[in-house]
């Protein structure tokens, strides 16, 4: 545990002058001011910063609008990327009144979420392993000139028009969905992944293993060691602010917007988790079906049982949904299967080790909100343990060559933002459970995702729609 005197000792020893407050919106967005280290102190700590949340998505109206920040002292790194030396703190947001945790801080559900798992006796911690996927791009701004085919596939070749400058044609591009994973030159993101990598180690987040990914280019993916779902969520926010600043530094963008490109992979967010007591791993049974325990199994019946209301917090965008479609490595089907990549839950092959017994949830993408995204997983989970919810048997087989009255009866993710969100306004008592998440919350969550993105995206002339119908 690192106390505000920790902080301050480890700030004047790296010769920090600024400290910058960041908290995460509601859709899962970081925000941030910044303070001079003079106006910074021990009490800062328990007395907080004040700011203006009206404008800030999803949280509070105008009338209502002071709020206050109260760093916690264990998110304390240097930024990596100020050039006057910074000190950057992930805060909790509060009412200036009460002095209450917000309602709407995703950061308060996802410390509720890890209290509620306690209180019920079944576990005293969750483990969370997400592997979040992104693209790299040649940054417009350094290459207008193909701004206009950016995000187009040649239908009729099956060409991916990539962004990047094709003349001279140097060769060693990977072929369509070959980017898993071929060596330099054909791999141009070597260097970049690594230096994401060591600027993730420097700011403390662990991160173990970098490589491309199987859309045809440009796609990768950095995988973080597991830890407590919190933690993991704030090691997510750094995780994406370096891939997008290192990204930056190299004239490229990167983006984890989950479909990017039509006819090619899209970018996911499976997260492996468990449930552990007294320091031993819960999902480990040697004589259960793939190693996993009767708990396991029902934490698997809770997701499946609760995966479309799931998917409008953990899939929450538009285009998710373009990604959950088949023939991508995207999950559709709601089952588990140790070896089925199209179904929602995959048991990874057992390794030998009780303690890396754990269940890898694949419907998920990188656009979702990671506080809102694991609470909700582990809320599904023990809804699952406490109601004893079956998840049936495993499908193991190719789904597609299941005969058609069987492939009928499994059930699969919505197809829509719309609809997700539909079976969230159905189906969210098991999110209530313990006050973890409240309808507030919620029916803003709704809301928002209704009009700002849903409508915003509905009611716009899309760019194909030139194509099929502009010489009507
Ligand atoms: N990109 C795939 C997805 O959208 C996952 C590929 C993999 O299995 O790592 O879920
Ligand atoms: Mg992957
Ligand atoms: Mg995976």
């Amino acid at each position: 545990m690192k106390t505000p005197g920790d902080v301050l000792a480890f700030a004047r020893e790296k010769g920090v002058k600024m400290v910058d407050l960041k908290f995460i919106d509601l859709p899962g967005i970081w925000q941030h001011f910044s303070v001079p280290l003079a106006e910074f102190n021990e009490d800062t700590f328990q007395e907080g910063l004040g700011f203006d949340g009206s404008s800030i998505r999803g949280f509070k109206t105008i009338n209502e609008s002071d709020m206050i920040l109260i760093p916690d002292p264990e998110t304390a790194i240097i930024d990596p990327f100020c050039k006057v030396a910074t000190l950057s703190l992930i805060c909790n947001v509060v009412d200036p009144v009460t002095r209450q945790k917000y309602n709407r801080d995703p950061r308060h559900i996802a410390q509720k979420a890890e209290e509620y798992l306690k209180s019920t006796g079944i576990a005293d911690q969750s483990f969370w392993g997400p592997e979040a996927e992104f693209f790299v791009f040649d940054d417009i701004r350094y290459d207008q000139n193909h701004y206009s085919g950016y995000y187009y596939i040649d239908s009729v070749e099956g060409i991916w028009n990539s962004g990047r400058n094709e003349s001279p044609n140097l060769g060693y591009k990977p072929r369509f969905k070959e980017g898993y994973f071929p060596v330099p030159p054909t791999d141009t993101m070597q260097d970049l992944r690594s230096e994401m990598v060591m600027t993730m180690l420097e700011a403390g987040v662990p991160a173990e293993c970098h490589h491309h990914e199987v859309a045809t280019a440009g796609q990768a993916e950095i995988d973080i060691k597991y830890t407590t779902l919190t933690r993991m969520a704030d090691y997510l926010m750094i995780y994406k602010y370096i891939v997008k600043n290192v990204a930056r530094k190299y004239n490229k963008t990167a983006t984890f917007m989950p479909k990017p490109l039509f006819q090619d992979n899209g970018s996911g967010m499976h997260v492996h988790q468990s449930l552990w007591k007294d320091g031993k791993p819960l999902f480990f049974d040697p004589g259960g079906y793939a190693c996993l325990s009767e708990m396991a199994l029902y934490y698997i019946g809770g997701l499946l049982k609760h995966a479309p209301a799931l998917t409008a917090i953990c899939s929450p965008t538009t285009n998710s949904f373009k990604r959950l479609v088949p023939g991508y490595e995207a999950p559709v089907n709601l089952v588990y299967s140790q070896r089925n990549r199209s179904a929602a839950v995959r048991i990874p092959v057992y390794s030998g080790n009780p303690k890396a017994k754990r269940i890898e949830y694949r419907p998920p993408d990188p656009s979702c909100n990671p506080y809102l995204a694991f609470a909700a997983m582990l809320m599904a989970g023990i809804d699952g343990i406490k109601n004893k919810i079956d998840p049936g048997d495993p499908v193991d087989m190719d789904i597609y060559e299941l005969p058609a009255a069987e492939a009928k009866k499994i059930r699969s993710v919505p197809p829509s933002l719309e609809q997700a969100l539909q079976a969230l306004r159905e189906d969210h008592q098991f999110l209530l459970e313990g006050g973890v998440f409240d309808e507030d919350l919620l029916n803003t969550w709704i809301e928002y995702k209704l009009a700002r993105e849903c409508d915003a995206v509905r009611l716009r002339p899309h760019p194909y729609e030139f194509m099929l119908y502009y010489d009507v």
